[in-house]
């Protein structure tokens, strides 16, 4: 192994592709911050209960995916695996949803942590960003969130996604259906681990990607004709709003995710360039999951969006996006003396606003002027001794390649003048 690998199932972020990642974040979270949403930041880290009680011990995140580990003071720690369960815990420890101001509406941004088997899209490192709307009860709510993920996406470009759509119930009729199914699911012809699951969380069997399963399943009970009345009319108005907001989704009776805590809507965000991990954001209702790590009622509704798969899915697209340079002015010195005086103007330039950038290490003229043109400065100032001695700096526009001198003194309030 070499010394300067990062670890299995993680990469680093580099110029010029992290600025891809950064532009994916800001927009995503650009409708969000336009819509209400504050920003919230949590540890890295938890309680290892927090995960365990909030995202279910059954689901494959805490029996099989989370880093844990032990301090030396002897408590249990978890590197988050996901974004909801520590919002809302903290939203709770602010007291957030006793400020009579209902919903709380939060956005995140991280870094989250699952002990996967690495393959492309899915690694053990990975970065979303989220939101989540506390302590409301309303369909609207619902479909603001799915109408807002798809304007981020569309926003950055992307076409080829589609929104999975369904209903898992509430506590009055997903027990009904839970039953019913695991009746149908005993039944089969399945593993041991499977058989398992049916009497944990039946409801991911359906989720199996196995084909000689996904045969056995055709007839398996719908939770569609369990929904109890009030779970319908729900999702119908769900269903209405996003569709009067002209956001086109499939309804999809299978669609069940892996986290235990969600409850009514519930959706996926696939694309279809993806290959098999093609799921780029998901989300839904969770009003069970307040009381599940000890808080009052609170139902609430987020998503979250993989930010290393949408960049994938931008890629997979052929999107480029459009990403404005970062340096405007790059700076080209010949000599010692018109190194001190061209760095004097870049430091003005940096102080008006202007991004600027300079050719360190006292470098000849070719070789710095590659640098001018890689860095996609609009303009270059150029000076030598000559230049210095009769009080001006060379300007070329890189775009034009006219070059004109222009006085020293100002070289900044020129630059400032041209880039408006
Ligand atoms: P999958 O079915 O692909 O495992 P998931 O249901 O575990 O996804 P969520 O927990 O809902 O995913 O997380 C939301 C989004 O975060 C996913 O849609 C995906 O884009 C991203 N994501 C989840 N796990 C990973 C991972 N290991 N590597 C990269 N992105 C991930
Ligand atoms: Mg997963």
């Amino acid at each position: 192994m070499s010394t300067f690998q990062a670890p299995k199932g993680t990469y680093d972020l580099t110029p010029p592709r992290s600025a891809t990642f950064l532009a994916v974040r800001e927009a995503i979270s650009a409708p969000l911050r336009d819509s209400g949403y504050g920003y919230i930041e949590t540890p890295g880290f938890e309680n290892v209960e927090l995960f365990a009680r909030g995202v279910g011990e059954s689901t494959d995140i805490v029996t099989k995916e989370m880093y844990t580990l032990t301090t030396k003071g002897g408590s249990q720690l978890a590197l988050r695996p996901e974004g909801t369960a520590s919002v809302l815990r903290a939203a709770l420890e602010a007291n957030l949803h006793k400020a009579g101001n209902l919903p709380v509406k939060l956005w995140y941004s991280g870094s989250y942590y699952r002990y996967e088997r690495p393959q492309a899209g899915r690694y053990r490192h990975f970065s979303q960003v989220g939101a989540e709307a506390i302590g409301t009860e309303d369909p609207v709510l619902d479909a603001e969130l799915i109408i807002l993920a798809d304007q981020a996406y569309r926003s950055l470009g992307l076409r080829q996604f589609r929104i999975l759509l369904n209903s898992l119930g509430d506590k009055e009729c997903r027990p009904v259906y839970r039953e019913a199914l695991q009746t149908f699911l005993r039944d089969l012809d399945l593993d041991e681990e499977t058989r398992r699951r049916i009497e944990i969380n039946p409801l991911r069997v359906l989720d199996d990607k196995r084909a000689d399963v996904q045969k056995q399943l055709t007839d398996a009970p719908k939770l569609r004709d369990y929904l109890c009345d009030a779970c319908k009319a729900y999702h119908e108005e769900v269903r209405a709003l996003i569709t009067a907001a002209g956001v086109v989704f499939e309804d999809d009776e299978k669609l069940v995710r892996g986290l235990d805590y969600y409850t009514r809507t519930t959706f996926e965000f696939v694309h279809d360039g993806l290959g098999s991990q093609s799921a780029v954001g998901g989300g839904g209702r969770y009003d069970g999951l307040s009381e599940m790590i000890g808080g009052p009622e609170l139902p609430s509704v987020g998503w979250a969006l993989g930010v290393d798969r949408t960049v994938l899915a931008l890629e997979a697209e052929g999107v480029e996006l459009d990403l404005p340079a970062t340096t405007s002015v790059y700076a080209v010195p010949l000599g010692e003396e018109a190194r001190r005086v061209l760095f004097g103007v870049v430091t003005e330039l940096r102080r008006a606003g202007i991004a600027a950038d300079f050719a360190f290490g006292g470098r000849g003229l070719k070789g710095a002027m590659k640098s001018a043109n890689r860095s996609g400065a609009r303009y270059t100032l150029v000076a030598g001794e000559r230049d210095l001695a009769e009080g001006v700096v060379q300007l070329k526009d890189m775009e034009s390649g006219e070059q004109t001198a222009v006085p020293l003194t100002e070289a900044a309030a020129e630059l400032a003048k041209r880039l408006g």
